[in-house]
């Protein structure tokens, strides 16, 4: 029995080895997680702290978060004030090692909610729109940042790390082009859509599309009677009906616009986490996934 036991544990031992060689890395988010598993590859461990489906701008670190974060080498980040609880997490860890904030060298886009919302004066939403991801453009130069942070750590695996991250980026170049060639089948002026917070930004800039949504940049803030009435209003006016949900958040107040406007919800767009479900479970996926559903639900308007 105990024989037994002893070779089972020793049969384990390769494995334990091997992965204690990694390099062990903690990315904040979903989506973000995918894009260093894809350059880091067999090097690193990627634990990620908020899971597909999670919606990072309200996220609570857990005791077993500041365990995970503790362990690791490396700590990648968005940035932008996305993870605004960052600073209160590493403080409370004592985190040593490195952090990665990845979208440095990404011009963001100022936040329109501070010349909009003077009513939210001392609440601070940052200065910036956090959500870069939303452009493949973007998610190269997070490519580039991760590629060089991982080989400064591992720097036997600088090559690895360097055809990892060349073949992703010409990926991420095909679906920027794809994206937008399937969005240029669309009269500009049919390039209006309904979600439930402002996470679009950058897809709108990139690909011409107009986004309204009830809520503001981070799902913290919540939409007033008034922001909620105007935006009825603007949906009837110009008749849009590309109105969608998003899988980070509830559901209920884009449903009742939709009701309320005589829209109807079309379906649902990853914004801020890859999915569970088979439809977002990487970032290329969740891309895709989310281009299609919104050129299908712009062709009704
Ligand atoms: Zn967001």
């Amino acid at each position: 029995m105990q024989k037994k036991l002893i070779f089972a544990l020793l049969a384990t031992l390769p494995m334990l080895a091997h992965a204690a060689q990694k390099l062990p890395v903690v990315a904040s988010f979903s989506i973000l997680g995918d894009v260093v598993q894809q350059i880091g590859g067999d090097r690193v461990e990627v634990r990620t702290l908020v899971g597909p489906d999670q919606d990072a701008h309200v996220f609570q670190p857990r005791p077993q978060d500041v365990k995970t974060l503790a362990a690791a080498r490396l700590f990648v980040v968005n940035g932008l004030g996305f993870e605004g609880w960052m600073p209160r997490m590493s403080k409370a860890t004592g985190y040593k090692g490195t952090t990665l904030v990845a979208s440095e060298g990404i011009k963001p886009l100022k936040s329109e909610e501070e010349e909009k919302d003077h009513d939210h004066a001392g609440h601070d939403h940052g200065n910036f729109d956090p959500h870069v991801w939303n452009n493949p453009q973007n998610v190269r130069v997070w490519t580039r940042n991760i590629a060089a942070s991982l080989s400064k750590l591992d720097p036997e695996g600088r090559d690895y790390y360097a055809q990892r991250a060349a073949a992703y980026d010409k990926q991420l170049a095909d679906l920027d082009r794809w994206a937008a060639q399937t969005f240029g089948q669309l009269p500009v002026a049919k390039r209006k859509v309904i979600t439930g917070h402002d996470a679009f930004g950058y897809l709108a800039r990139r690909y011409q599309i107009t986004f309204h949504a009830p809520q503001g940049l981070s799902t913290e803030s919540e939409a007033s009677a008034k922001q909620v009435a105007g935006l009825i209003r603007q949906i009837k006016a110009s008749g849009i009906k590309a109105v969608f949900v998003e899988n980070i958040s509830d559901r209920r107040l884009v449903d009742q616009i939709a009701r309320e406007s005589g829209a109807s919800v079309d379906g649902k767009l990853y914004s801020d986490a890859l999915s569970r479900d088979a439809a977002a479970r990487s970032y290329t996926s969740l891309f895709r996934h989310n281009v299609e559903q919104l050129s299908a639900g712009m062709k009704k308007n």
